[in-house]
This record gives C-alpha cells, structure tokens and sequence, in this order.
C-alpha cells in the first residue's frame, strides 16, 4: 500500500484552500480539522543558536500577514540536526518571538517528533523505486564532476548536481555514511511534464514553470535522507510538515528560493499540494554579508538587553 496516501487526509470542507493535510493518527488535532483557513503561514527556525535579526525580520512578516488575512501563522521547531541543536536555544525562540509580539496558533510542531513519518515516506519513495542509495564522499563527487568537464561544476540548488555514479544501486545495510537520493530520471518518467507554481515576491506574483525533462541536469539525484539518525533531509521533511501542517503560504528567506524546485518536485511525487511561495530579502548587516546564525551579536536577546524595544526592531529590519 502507497503509504503516503494512506496518511494524507483532505481537510473536509477545505474548499477555499484545497490544502490536503499529511496526518498519522497521532498527530491528528481538532484544530487541524475543524478550523479550515483560506491563508496559513508558517515559521520554522532551528534551534542551533539565537534568533537574530534575519529571524526576527521573517517571523514578523509571515505573522504580520497571517494577521492582515486573518489567517494562521503556525510555529515548527526544525530541530533535526541533534548534534548542533540545543534545548536552551529552543527555549529562547519561544521567548524572543514573545518579545516581539508573536503569537502562533496552535500547538508547536517538533520535527524531531516527526522521525516516524519521515522514515515512512523515505520507505515509500524507496518501494517506487525512486531512490538509490549512495556512498560518494563529497570528493568522489568532485572528482567524478571534474573528469569530464573543464571550469566551474555544475551547481544545483543542493549544492553539486550529482554525477549519478551510484545510480541503480540498491542499500548496501547499515553503511554509516550512506545517503539515500532521489532518482531523478525515474522520478521525471512519473512527473507530469511541465507543472507550476506560484511565487509571490515582494515585486509581483509569478508563475513559475518547472519543465521535467530539465530537472536531471539542473537539480540532479538530491540528498532525501542518510542512514540512521537525523535520516530525513531538510528538503523532504519541510515539504511533509508544510503539508502536515495545511500550510497555504510559504514565507521565507530568497536563501530557499532555488530550493522550492526540489520542493514541488517532492511534492508532486508525494501527491501534496504545492504552497504558494513567498521569498523575502535577506537582512544583511553593515558590511552587506548575509547574517550568519553564529552571528550574536545581531541576537534579538542582544538587542533586548541593550535596552531596545519590539518596535525598535521592527525599524531595524525594514517594517
Ligand atoms: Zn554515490
């Protein structure tokens, strides 16, 4: 049985949003049920260091506008990477999104309570035959790149497009470090041809065309999971807790913009409804470099001790 069809449930009477919600029994919450919104929006930051500015910036716009619409705005904790995230940072967003005056509805989603989906759906794509699985270090990968080709490799919006070397092989066991990719070419022969999705940047909305035949040479075999823990990529589990969680409005950092390929195509395989998107500038600091999450001194708590104040804030970034 197709498991992931097996956990998506329409949420009844979702006419105005035709926004499916992925549920296992568990998770199901009368909320998730009997409240059917037209716009729900979401903020999903890790906890691997303090909120600063950058956060602050794209938590008060997505509440801002689920707000304006009347709509939702859902916190989820991306709390999978174990080795670098910290409960006392955790702690922190909920006291820093506080502060600023955001409230979020519902309860709070923890991906790191979500493993057993995950696992799921990876076993799901794999029983297709969409996966393969993959041992390549990143220096195999940049060798196989470099043999048959001069000049720059060719990137992807995960990083290096894969050469496909492991492609057809089948899980070796419990191999440490071994990844499970999409197979893209089987994944293209199940993808309609040509489908969309809808962008609303800052400027005007668009319609974006993904064409299936280009996804092979422009994303490539991508990362969806690794043996043992922390086995779910970042890209499958946001496109599962987006539609989990009836997400209809995706706002988030112009970082993620070359990613929602992967996502749609995600989607589209898993048979989930695809959000509209929203990328947003990025807050840089003062020498125009892109604020890293290590950097603390741009911390909303560092700005808070110093004396400043929510609308400070707000000022700060641009609101
Ligand atoms: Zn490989």
């Amino acid at each position: 049985m197709n498991i992931h069809k097996r956990l998506l449930v329409p949420v009844p009477n979702a006419a105005c949003t035709g926004v499916p919600t992925l549920l296992s029994g568990r998770l199901i919450t009368p909320y998730m049920y009997l409240i059917t919104m037209a716009f729900r929006t979401r903020f999903a930051p890790s906890p691997t260091g303090p909120l600063h500015l950058g956060h602050a910036y794209s938590a008060l716009l997505a509440h801002d506008r689920a707000r304006a619409e009347a709509g939702e705005f859902l916190l989820r904790i991306e709390d999978l990477d174990s080795a670098r995230c910290r409960d006392h940072f955790e702690a922190q967003i909920y006291e820093d999104l506080d502060w600023l005056g955001i409230r979020w509805d519902g309860p709070v989603l923890r991906q790191s309570e979500q493993t057993q989906d995950y696992d799921a759906v990876l076993s799901d794509l794999t029983a297709r035959g969409l996966t393969f699985s993959c041992t390549c270090s990143r220096s195999d990968i940049r060798a196989a790149l470099a043999a048959p080709q001069e000049g720059a490799l060719p990137l992807g919006p995960d990083g290096l497009i894969y050469p496909g070397t492991c492609r057809g092989r089948v899980a070796q066991g419990d191999t440490a470090d071994e990844a499970l990719r999409l197979d893209m070419t089987k994944a293209t022969a199940v993808l309609p041809d040509i489908f969309y999705y809808q962008e609303v940047g800052e400027d005007v909305p668009a319609t974006i065309t993904v064409l299936s035949q280009t996804l092979v040479a422009s994303v490539g075999d991508v990362v969806l999971g690794r043996k043992g823990q922390d086995a779910v990529a970042y890209h499958l589990a946001c496109v599962i807790d987006d539609a989990r969680q009836g997400v209809s409005h995706v706002i988030r950092g112009q970082d993620l913009s070359e990613a929602t390929q992967i996502h749609v195509v995600l989607q589209q395989l898993l048979g989930l409804q695809t959000p509209v998107y929203c990328h947003h500038r990025l807050i840089r600091d003062a020498t125009a470099k892109r604020l890293a999450k290590r950097s603390d001194a741009q911390a909303i708590a560092k700005f808070r001790d110093d004396g400043m104040s929510p609308q400070d804030i707000r000022r700060l970034v641009g609101l």
